[in-house]
C-alpha cells in the first residue's frame, strides 16, 4: 500500500507541531522541529497569512499523517464519525485513537505508530488472547492486548517499553509492562486526547 516514505521530520516542520513519528529521537534535542521550528524548503521561513482553506487543510493533513493514514482511509473515518451520534470531530479522534496500532503505540509496545503497525502485521500481538494481524481493528472498552511469548525479546519492543516512562500512558489505558499486556479501560473522551488539534477545522474542510 502507498505510504509517505520521505523524511518524517519534514511532516512535523510542515504542520508546525511535533507528531512524534521517530520514536525515542522525538524526546531528545536532536528533534528537527525543536532545532528548526519553521516549514521546510527554501522559502520555509517566509511568513504569509494562511487562508481559511489552508488552515483547514493543514489541520487535516497533520492529523492524517500523525496516524499514518492515506487520504481515502482518513476520509472513510470521517464519514463513519459523521454518521455516529455526537460531535463529528470528537468521534473522528476517538475512532483514530481506538485503532489497534495506535493503542499498541500508546501502551508503549512500539516506538511509533509506524512501528506498531509493522509489529501488528507481523503477528506479535494477541487481542483478547487471539492472534491478530490487522492494525486498523477498532478496539472496545475491556479489550486486552498482550505480546506473544516468543516476541517479547524483540529489541524494538524492549526499547519502546523503556521509553514509555518518558512518554506516559493515557488514563483510558492500563498497562502491565512486566506482564507485556494492557487493557482498554474506557473509550477515550475528548479531554483524554491531549495533543494539539482543532478538529472543527477538519469537519469544516470535509463539510464543504
Ligand atoms: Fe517530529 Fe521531532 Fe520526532 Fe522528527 S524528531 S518526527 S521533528 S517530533
Amino acid at each position: 500500500m502507498a505510504r509517505y516514505t520521505e523524511a518524517k521530520c519534514r511532516i512535523c516542520r510542515r504542520e508546525a507541531t511535533k507528531n512524534f513519528l521517530k520514536g525515542d529521537r522525538c524526546y531528545t534535542d536532536k528533534c528537527a522541529f525543536e532545532r528548526r521550528p519553521y516549514p521546510p524548503g527554501q522559502h520555509g521561513r517566509r511568513r504569509k497569512k494562511a487562508s481559511d482553506y489552508e488552515l483547514q487543510l493543514r489541520e487535516k493533513q497533520k492529523v492524517r499523517r500523525m496516524y499514518g493514514l492515506l487520504e481515502k482511509q482518513f476520509h472513510r473515518y470521517f464519514k463513519q464519525a459523521d454518521a455516529q451520534k455526537g460531535a463529528t470531530g470528537t468521534n473522528l479522534l476517538r475512532l483514530l485513537e481506538m485503532r489497534l496500532d495506535n493503542v499498541v503505540y500508546r501502551m508503549g509496545f512500539a516506538n511509533s505508530r509506524d512501528q506498531a503497525r509493522q509489529l501488528v502485521r507481523h503477528g506479535h500481538f494477541l487481542l483478547n488472547g487471539n492472534k491478530v494481524d490487522i492494525p486498523s481493528i477498532q478496539l472496545r472498552s475491556g479489550d486486552t492486548i498482550s505480546i506473544q511469548e516468543d516476541s517479547r525479546k524483540i529489541p524494538a519492543i524492549a526499547e519502546a517499553r523503556e521509553v514509555l516512562a518518558r512518554r506516559g500512558c493515557p488514563d483510558w489505558l492500563q498497562v502491565e509492562s512486566e506482564q507485556f499486556a494492557g487493557e482498554v479501560k474506557a473509550v477515550p473522551q475528548r479531554e483524554d486526547i491531549t495533543y494539539p488539534v482543532n478538529e472543527h477545522l477538519i469537519v469544516e474542510l470535509y463539510s464543504k
